[in-house]
């Protein structure tokens, strides 16, 4: 007997249907024991001012599966949306990027650390409590957390997005506005909401160089948070002729390959380390 003939009986008539939802089931099974014993962590990546100091650092999750390594979340994030298990994981991520964050403050880092949020995350009634509660029990500035959010995320539901952004504001947090560019809302709506920065999607860094309309673009996107007094940051900045072009259209920070990949914790100031000494 396979799980789908479980209780009910019933069993999936397409077989390609039925392995889908057997692979989801067991993800999901798999995704609960691994928050359970806690075989998720966090890289770190650097994102960068125009004299390359490192002004803040997104957290991005990884799984350290028992046998299948490190996994990188585009595989099952998804699915711990779907379930719900993003809320739980969601917190752990909230701890863990807290924690290390106030471990690298009491060490002399002065920058911020961004955080990935997703939509069934900040949907959740407890989330402004989880945010509060993560900072309470690591000790971190509200002032030092940035949540990175998609259009997505306040699209659904502006008016209660907007409430909660507010109240989570009101404590000194700020919010970051994701992979900016692709989706679909209007750009009037960046007015009404209490963003502090917006993150140039990595499909237009990737074509800044040779593309023009990817370069007015991003000039729009300059120019709009500059008269809305946000930060543009540009993500997935691979090459020295990519920062560049983002220089010359009034971007001032960059986060990419080419300033550095994401790394395990122990590995981010290696390098300024060994510069130091
Ligand atoms: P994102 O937030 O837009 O993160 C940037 C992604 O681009 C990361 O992929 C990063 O490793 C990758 N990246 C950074 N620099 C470069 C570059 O120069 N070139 C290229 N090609 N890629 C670059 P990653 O770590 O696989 O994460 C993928 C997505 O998964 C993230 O996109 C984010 O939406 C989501 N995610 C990551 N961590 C978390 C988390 O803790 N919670 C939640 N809810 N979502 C997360
Ligand atoms: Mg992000
Ligand atoms: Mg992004
Ligand atoms: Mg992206």
């Amino acid at each position: 007997r396979t799980k789908m003939e479980g209780r009910n009986g019933y069993r999936f008539f397409h077989p390609e249907m039925q392995r889908m939802a057997e692979f989801r089931l067991s993800m999901e099974q798999e995704l609960h024991r691994a928050i359970q014993g806690q075989e998720f962590t966090l890289h770190y990546q650097p994102q960068v001012d125009t004299e390359g100091r490192t002004v803040g650092l997104e957290a991005l999750l990884r799984w350290q599966h028992p046998t299948m390594g490190t996994l990188g979340p585009d595989k099952y994030i998804g699915i711990a949306e779907e379930t719900g298990l993003i809320v739980p994981l969601g917190r752990q991520i909230l701890r863990m990027a807290c924690g290390q964050l106030q471990i690298w403050k009491a060490q002399g880092f002065q920058g911020t650390m961004a955080v990935n949020i997703s939509a069934r995350q900040f949907r959740d009634p407890y989330f402004v409590k989880d945010v509060q509660d993560a900072l309470a029990e690591t000790g971190v500035d509200p002032g030092s957390l940035l949540l990175e959010i998609t259009e997505s995320v306040f699209l659904d539901n502006l008016e209660e997005s907007i409430e909660k952004m507010e109240d989570l504001c009101a404590t000194g947090i700020r919010f970051s506005v994701d992979d900016f560019g692709t989706g679909y809302s209007s750009l009037t709506y960046l007015k009404r909401l209490p963003l502090y920065e917006i993150k140039i999607d990595r499909s237009f860094t990737r074509d800044a160089v040779s593309n023009d309309f990817s370069r007015a673009i991003i000039r729009t996107i300059v120019t709009i948070a500059e008269h809305l007094q946000m930060t543009v940051i540009a993500e997935g900045v691979e090459t020295d002729d990519q920062q560049k072009t983002l220089i010359e259209l009034g971007c001032r920070r960059f986060q990419g390959y080419y300033t550095g990949r994401p790394v395990p914790a122990d590995q981010i100031f290696a390098e300024q380390k060994k510069s130091d000494q």
